[in-house]
């Protein structure tokens, strides 16, 4: 080896579809002995690859005697968009870890967290009421439960020591993930000191404030976003720099620009996603965010023009190819839409969304009440049900 940095290393990866259960079974112990409740271990391995099981499930594995094996695995099933977790603990949120640049040739994991803003010019009472407002927000469809992850401090005021005062606010009533919005490494500071243990996620290193941002970054153990607005080059130059200071928890965010800009943005968002998962390109194997909040920024029209403009640009942004999305607008008729299709894109596609099979009971049946027969598609099971009352 020439001693080169991994990231300027281009070598060919097998993807996730040309793994072959003897590909992960030669690194397994080989003992079949059940830990993983399945039967033996090619057994598991076949599970592994489909997506159904993961290397964690193994015990065996981590042993001390299978260090070597584990490590070869793991860089086997590596995806090629690198997983990046923020909050802490029971609270936190996984982004990125795709394998596939489309949902049918394997499927998406980790769901897109949707973010919503909160500013620290906000009068005390309003804020913690949007918070509330965040986490309140819920929706049942087909039986889940789908909610808003995760919520954006801004820093309008520009001060420290009142963005610090914000996040202390929210920090003291919600343990949702928080994204700390600032270009000012002083005010980033005043944020990430407040809440040190709780792995924000930094918003944002530019081409001016990078140095410092990577420093809060490693002081502070939060993974940090990339902005390079409209420019691939600058987003590619700073990534590397960023990840060769040390910071391997990057976030790209590539922009969003509304209406004339949109051809742009998903452009952009594409072909990173592309020479992540068809090139396996280590400097662009990162998860992306999407900011629809973007388009408020913009030219003065009506409120109802904006929110439908944020809900467009959050459905494309779902599609193609966002991992995390900052949203204003907290209207049902704006959000509603980008859980329901984030749900649906994120269910695996070789599995149809299903109830359990069985008798289900409504209401109190007698002998002499109708039985219906219906598949266990959860659409299906789902329209049935609110015919009959349970009580
Ligand atoms: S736990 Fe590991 S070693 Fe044991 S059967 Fe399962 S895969 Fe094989």
């Amino acid at each position: 080896m020439n001693g080169a940095h991994p990231l300027q290393e281009k070598k060919r990866k097998k993807s996730i579809k040309e793994i072959s259960p003897i590909d992960v079974y030669k690194h397994l112990p080989k003992t079949n002995c059940g830990e993983c409740r399945e039967s033996n271990c090619m057994a598991f391995a076949t599970r592994v690859v489909n997506g159904e099981l993961t290397i964690t499930d193994c015990p065996p594995l981590f042993t001390n005697e299978h260090h070597e094996a584990l490590t070869e695995l793991a860089d086997l099933l590596a995806p090629p968009v690198r997983v990046v977790t923020i909050g802490k603990d029971d609270h936190s949120i996984a982004i990125g870890g795709k394998y596939v640049l489309q949902r049918h040739e394997f499927t998406y994991h980790n769901p897109p967290p949707i973010a919503i803003d909160v500013h620290d010019l906000m009068p005390e009472a309003e804020l913690l009421d949007r918070v509330r407002q965040i986490e309140q927000f819920s929706y049942n469809y087909i039986g889940r439960k789908l909610v808003l992850n995760a919520i954006a401090i801004r820093s309008t005021s520009h001060d420290p020591a009142v963005f610090r005062q914000a996040v202390k606010k929210i920090a003291e009533i919600s343990q949702y993930p928080l994204i700390l919005c600032s270009f000012d490494p002083a005010v980033m500071e005043a944020g990430l000191s407040e809440i040190p243990a709780s792995h924000p996620l930094m918003y944002a290193a530019t081409r001016e404030n990078w140095k410092s941002m990577a420093e809060l970054s490693l002081k502070y153990h939060a993974p940090l976003t990339v902005f390079a607005p409209n420019d691939l080059s600058l987003m590619r130059s700073l990534t590397k720099t960023l990840h060769t200071s040390g910071v391997s928890d990057l976030v790209l965010d590539p922009g969003t620009f509304a209406e004339n800009g949109l051809a742009d943005t998903i452009n952009n968002f594409s072909l990173i996603r592309m020479q992540a998962c068809r090139e396996n390109d280590e400097l662009f194997g990162f998860p992306m965010l999407g900011a629809p909040i973007a388009v408020w920024a913009g030219e003065e029209i009506s409120e109802e023009v904006l929110k439908w403009r944020e809900a467009i640009t959050a459905s494309m942004l779902l599609s193609r190819y966002a991992d995390m999305l900052i949203m204003h607008s907290l209207d049902g008729w704006v959000l509603l839409p980008q859980l329901i299709w984030r749900f649906n894109l994120y269910t695996d596609p070789r599995k149809p969304v299903s109830v359990e099979a069985g008798v289900k009971k409504f209401g109190k049946p007698d002998r002499d009440s109708p039985v219906l027969m219906t598949t266990n598609y959860a659409l299906t099971y789902f329209t049935v049900e609110p015919g009959f009352p349970s009580h």
